[in-house]
């Protein structure tokens, strides 16, 4: 269903494409190739739990298309995993690779599991055990995983040193077969903030070619590693960060808060709600808690979903007031949504470019990898900014010469690249 959606999205700009370029029966080839991923990987994952138990967890991996560079995109750990989302990410990676004009096709795993339901050693050996089933479809110049939802460095340090024990190699290169790894363990400086900055830079790129004044007030669901970090660089640059939430509900203050302290206080009481941080002090009267669904419909000049997919759908699109929103979140709208949104003039700055920080970065840690280099922090958002400033620019000149959504525009940008490939 999801995957069949996203395409549909994907397909609205089949005949417009082929007005642009020379081979038509070409264009009609490809769309069919797209339509279907490469490779679908199924496995089973037997893990003794703790108790003496043996239980069984669904994995997937899903290779979508590898026409620009090896395979490329995260893993997630998620009770609801299945293979359409799984397919519909793996379709997306390809699509936001060829965007940035990475040399990287798309690729997308998951395991059916709530990682809160499991001890730190069980984590580690469903990890393990995912990469042994997996094994022999990765590498630096196969596929490339990454950490996504519920995943993080920790995890995949598991996956690495389980890949470098099953090839029986200390070649330091071969730590270029997994991405977002811990500093100490050749992971890039910059990893873990990389989408969050991503979004800053593409936000800050809009703002400037349609002349925005700040401060611009902004409603941000999720506060994991995007919404969080994101956060934290949109009021470093001065937005008002007037609403947050995670996945028990979320708090609003019309004085905008500092994401850091709320970040402190949520680590303190396991949750957003209550956390409200101003300037340097924390007080109930600075805020009120609000729900995941009031936040979405809230009034503010920019809307940020960064948590789930879908979440902007038939029963609330109608009730958006935010004049922009900025896809942190894979997918957070449906189809439908998509259209109201459109028709009612909300722009939107699709996920595809929006999030797509991640994997840039992610690449950077490849090359300092493949290349036993170790680039700063500084460097790594140098090199951020002109990968995704580049991507914008063009993107937006290709908007404004056809007169398409951002979206549309996206999808030309990144086909052009695959066409001319293939
Ligand atoms: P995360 O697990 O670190 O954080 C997710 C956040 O969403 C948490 O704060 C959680 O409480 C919140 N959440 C969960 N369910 C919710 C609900 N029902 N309502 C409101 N909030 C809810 O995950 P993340 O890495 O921040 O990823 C978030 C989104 O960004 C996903 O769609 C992911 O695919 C996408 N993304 C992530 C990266 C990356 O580098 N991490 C890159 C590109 C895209």
């Amino acid at each position: 269903m999801l995957f069949e959606d996203t395409f549909k999205k994907f397909l609205e700009i089949k005949e417009l494409f082929k007005s642009l370029v020379k081979d038509r029966k070409k264009v009609e080839e490809l769309f069919k190739i797209l339509e279907k991923p490469q490779r679908e990987i199924k496995v089973y994952l037997p893990l003794k739990r703790e108790n003496g138990e043996i239980e069984i967890f669904e994995g997937y991996r899903i290779q979508h298309n590898n026409f620009l560079g090896p395979y490329k995109g995260g893993i997630r750990y998620f009770p609801q995993v299945d293979e359409d989302e799984i397919r519909t990410l793996a379709f997306l990676m390809t699509i936001k690779c060829a965007l940035v004009d990475l040399p990287l096709g798309g690729a997308k795993g998951g395991i059916k599991v709530d990682p809160k339901n499991l001890s730190e050693k069980e984590l580690e050996s469903l990890s393990r055990e995912y990469v042994r089933k997996i094994y022999d479809f990765i590498g630096p110049d196969k596929d490339i995983p990454a950490p996504d939802v519920n995943t993080n460095s920790k995890i995949i340090d598991f996956m690495i040193d389980e890949y470098l024990e099953i090839s029986k190699s200390i070649n330091v290169k071969l730590k270029a077969a997994f991405t977002g790894k811990s500093i100490e363990n050749n992971g890039s400086e910059g990893r873990e903030e990389a989408t969050g900055k991503g979004g800053e830079i593409i936000l800050e790129r809009f703002v400037e070619k349609v002349n925005l004044k700040k401060p611009l007030t902004v409603a941000i669901q999720g506060f994991g590693n995007v919404g969080y970090n994101l956060a934290k660089f949109l009021y470093q640059k001065s937005y008002k960060i007037v609403a947050l939430s995670d996945s028990k509900g979320g708090i609003y203050s019309r004085e905008g808060f500092n994401p850091e302290l709320v970040m402190e206080c949520k680590k303190e009481k396991g949750m957003i709600s209550g956390c409200y941080c101003i300037g340097s002090v924390c007080d109930l009267s600075f805020g009120e808690d609000i729900s995941n669904k009031d936040l979405l419909e809230l009034d503010v000049d920019i809307l940020i979903p960064s948590a789930l997919e879908n979440v902007i759908n038939t029963e609330n699109a109608e009730n958006i007031k935010a004049k922009i929103i900025l896809e942190m979140a894979n997918n957070p709208l449906t189809e439908e949504a998509d259209e109201i949104l459109n028709k009612k003039g909300v722009i939107i700055i699709p996920d595809i470019l929006a999030n797509s920080g991640g994997v840039t970065v992610s690449y950077f840690e490849m090359l300092q990898n493949l290349n036993n280099e170790k680039w700063s922090k500084e460097k790594v958002f140098e090199e951020l900014e002109n990968y995704l400033s580049k991507a914008f620019n063009e993107i937006w000149q290709l908007k404004e010469k056809l007169n398409i959504s951002l979206r549309k525009a996206s999808f030309i940008m990144a086909l052009k690249r695959i066409y001319e490939k293939y």
